[in-house]
């Protein structure tokens, strides 16, 4: 078989010595090619530039408009005196839903989520504790006057207890406690969010309840945003 070896592909001209060398050779060369040759194949793959001028002019490509995404709704914090029980449900409840919430929130003021903070306009400020002294009356009158809506969230803010346990005390344990209202210069009484400004909402609870905040902060969203979370 040394010198009846046949290689068929190679371009070498090929000798042939046998009838049956020749048969094969002859069926081999024959035989329907499953590929198109390389020239055709180049020119199956990239279409003449003409037709791809046409193809285009006749189907104009189509993008879709992407509708723009709402602004974020700007929040506010804020704690007076209190416990601060409640920014640590606001905490959780954030954990559980961040993914929704960083998508429509922005935090422009709030110590526990952050150090730089914005005295901004509000969509919503949220007020927990009580308000005991008039620095703290004056503040949360200028965040009324930025925030939309303004909710108390908590019993020290909804109705001024249990921070404001010294509007219980006796005449005497008034007068002892007098020299220190004097001295941090407290407001006679100490006082519920209500007292001061005009509350949107209110969430009570000693802490508050942490679905009644999440229902209540969809309701304003969905408020705010004309009925769309
Ligand atoms: S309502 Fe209760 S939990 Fe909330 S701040 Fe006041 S004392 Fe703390």
């Amino acid at each position: 078989m040394g010198n009846r070896k046949l290689k068929i592909g190679k371009r070498r001209p090929v000798r042939l010595r046998s009838r049956a060398v020749k048969r094969v050779v002859k069926k081999r060369l024959t035989k329907p090619r499953l590929s198109l040759p390389k020239t055709l194949r180049r020119t199956a793959k990239k279409p003449p530039v003409r037709a791809l001028a046409v193809r285009s002019a006749q189907a104009p490509a189509i993008i879709p408009a992407v509708p723009p995404l709402p602004p974020k709704l700007k929040i506010g914090w804020f704690s007076f005196s209190c416990c601060e029980d409640n920014t640590v449900v606001m905490t959780e409840v954030m954990n559980d839903h961040w993914q929704e919430w960083k998508r429509l929130f922005d935090f422009r003021h709030a110590r526990v989520l952050k150090s730089r903070n914005v005295m901004d306009a509000f969509d919503i400020a949220f007020i927990e504790g009580a308000i005991a002294s008039e620095h703290q009356a004056a503040t949360v009158r200028d965040i009324r006057g930025r925030s939309k809506k303004l909710v108390a969230v908590g019993a020290c803010a909804c109705i001024g207890l249990p921070a404001g346990q010294r509007n219980t005390f006796t005449p005497e344990q008034q007068a002892e406690i007098a020299p220190l209202v004097a001295r941090f210069s407290a407001l006679p009484k100490v006082q519920k969010v209500s007292d001061v400004v005009k509350v949107d909402a209110e969430i009570p609870g000693c802490p508050m309840d942490p679905n009644t905040f999440l229902a209540k902060v969809n309701a304003l969203v969905k408020e705010l945003r004309g009925g769309a979370l």
